[in-house]
């Protein structure tokens, strides 16, 4: 996969995936979001979604706020603090909206596929209520690489992943470790 990609699936959920397709600051490098139908398309591709909403203006720049809200409350959840309260009120009103719609087809669930993205964003901002205050808060965490902003809930049983990907900060960790190893193995430095 080459990295960035243009949405990162990593976060095993969608509130942390809907947070990690861009924002404002430093996020900007890698923003997926610069125009309506990037979000349909992110909603089309995201695990868990698989649906492809119309987006309206209104809706895009809402999105824009739900996303900083998000982002900055997760921050906070990772380092044990209370959200702020106007990111928390925002979170809270944008979930009492009508969310998405199950439908049972086939044997399979899936979502009815006239949802707006206000519904995606209700069922985001769920999802992100339920990761905070269930015992799934327990499971989330940032990538072990201290270069590496991306967060995720670890949906693995025995609760040890440690990157956001194999792919980008798993096997940069395994190359480090290898060069660390060669180097003690000939007593001097190859690696430079
Ligand atoms: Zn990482």
């Amino acid at each position: 996969m080459a990295w960035p990609p243009r949405f990162a699936f990593v976060g095993g959920t969608i509130a942390i995936d809907f947070a990690q397709t861009g924002g404002e600051g430093y996020r900007a490098r890698w923003e997926g979001w610069h125009a309506p139908a990037d979000m349909a398309d992110w909603a089309e591709m995201a695990p868990g979604l698989g649906l492809r909403p119309s987006v309206s203006e209104p809706e895009y720049r809402a999105a824009w706020q739900l996303r900083e809200a998000l982002w900055r409350t997760l921050r906070h959840q990772l380092a044990g603090e209370p959200a702020e309260p106007e990111d928390h009120a925002l979170i809270e009103t944008v979930a009492s909206q009508p969310d998405l719609v199950p439908q049972w087809r086939n044997g399979e669930m899936r979502w009815a596929p006239d949802a707006t993205f206000t519904q995606v964003m209700s069922s985001v901002a769920r999802d992100a209520i339920d990761l905070f205050g269930t015992a799934r808060a327990e499971r989330f965490r940032k990538c072990a690489n201290p270069n590496c902003d991306l967060m995720f809930v670890d949906q693995s049983r025995p609760g040890k992943r440690q990157w956001c990907t194999m792919e980008r900060c798993g096997n940069l960790s395994k190359v480090a470790r290898h060069r660390a190893k060669h180097r003690h193995d000939h007593g001097d430095d190859h690696a430079a």
